[in-house]
């Protein structure tokens, strides 16, 4: 049983109470009527799928169905860190 630490309910509680949401800090193009078809087709379907850490948003469905983000190493699936959406990440992908 994985346990996953809410940064809203301040504690943690069981997997099959969150859903994953896909990628985090996707950032909406700021015009969107100068932003060229490739720019806008990336920000909607294209995401990275990295081998190592990845930030992702995940929602507490059985709680408090609040939005947060957590750092994930897609490799051994450990949970390095949460954080509420609007903070920022203690850790960053090694570019
Ligand atoms: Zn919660």
């Amino acid at each position: 049983m994985l346990h996953i630490y809410c940064p809203h309910c301040n504690e943690y509680r069981e997997e099959e109470e969150f859903r994953p949401k896909g990628e985090a800090h996707i950032a909406r193009p700021k015009n969107p009527e100068e932003t060229s078809d490739e720019a806008w087709g990336d920000y909607l379907f294209f995401r990275t799928n990295p081998r190592g850490l990845h930030h992702e948003q995940w929602y507490h469905g059985a709680g408090c169905r609040k939005f947060f983000n957590v750092t994930r190493d897609t490799v051994s699936y450990e949970i390095i860190e949460t954080y509420k959406v609007g903070e920022s990440s203690c850790r960053h992908r090694p570019e």
